[in-house]
């Protein structure tokens, strides 16, 4: 038999995320597909944009389907505007507990920091419930109910990005309710699961690890993020001053009592 053509395209999956990264240095969850069955069959999808400071600040746009997290970047993050097409470039599936990761990536694939910038549950627009087939036809409406983004979206895939697999997509509000000209980015930059900015996330865990090789350096992101490991610095609670239970930081210095030598 002569072999078989290659079919035309391929989207990234599972294994692309796992090959990826290494486990031993990324806190990140590793993946294996979700195991629970959608059990009930009634569980609702869940949905989750990741703000994302690595190289360049993204946001990670992610839908649960059979189990994992079919995944999007979008370097501007979504609009309400129904007239913005965001970029939305098409990225290997996430497992699907990534969606509620947050913190710090010290090194390799995506290096910098993650945070949860919004999550909720989602669901195809009638018309749009088989969502494979939708994926391969390029264009998947849906609805979105989150703490930030909610009603009717669209992803549609380009056809003029040059990349085989069609991995440029656009991610569109519809025209309803939740629509409106407010920049939700801006209006809305931090995080729903610690309610805290970049620097909270980066001072909660090691303020002073990129002290060599940051993930940005040069440009607009290196200047954010260098602002951002200054802040947490401050930000970090000294560990020889803990706090005691009233907040106050515990005097470091005593007096020695007259039992001392
Ligand atoms: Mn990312």
């Amino acid at each position: 038999m002569p072999p078989r053509k290659p079919t035309k395209t391929r989207s990234p999956t599972l294994a692309d995320y796992n090959a990826k990264r290494n486990f031993n240095n990324s806190p990140e969850p590793a993946g294996s597909p979700r195991t629970k069955p959608a059990l009930k069959k009634k569980r609702e999808l869940i949905f989750c944009v990741q703000k994302h400071l690595a190289s360049h600040l993204h946001y990670d746009f992610r839908l649960e389907h059979n189990g994992v997290l079919l995944s999007w970047a979008v370097p501007k993050g979504p609009s309400l505007n129904p007239k913005d097409k965001r970029l939305a470039m098409r990225v290997e599936d996430h497992p699907f507990d990534y969606a509620d990761f947050e913190g710090v990536i010290p090194e390799g694939y995506g290096a910098g920091i993650v945070m949860v910038w919004d999550k909720g549950t989602w669901s195809p627009e009638p018309g749009f419930e088989d969502v494979d087939t939708a994926l391969v036809n390029g264009e998947l409406k849906f609805r979105l109910n989150g703490i930030k983004l909610k009603g009717s979206w669209v992803l549609v895939r380009t056809h003029s990005d040059g990349y085989p697999e069609g991995r440029t997509w656009l991610l569109i509000k519809h025209r309803d309710q939740w629509a409106g000209d407010v920049n939700v980015v801006e209006a809305a930059p931090d995080s729903v699961k610690s309610f805290g900015d970049f620097a909270d996330i980066l001072a909660k865990d090691q303020p002073a690890i990129w002290e060599s090789h940051r993930p940005a350096r040069g440009g607009a992101t290196g200047k954010m993020l260098a602002e951002i490991i200054e802040e947490a610095a401050e930000r970090k609670p000294s560990r020889r001053a803990p706090k005691s239970a009233n907040g106050k930081r515990t005097a470091t210095r005593t007096k020695r009592t007259s039992k001392s030598k």
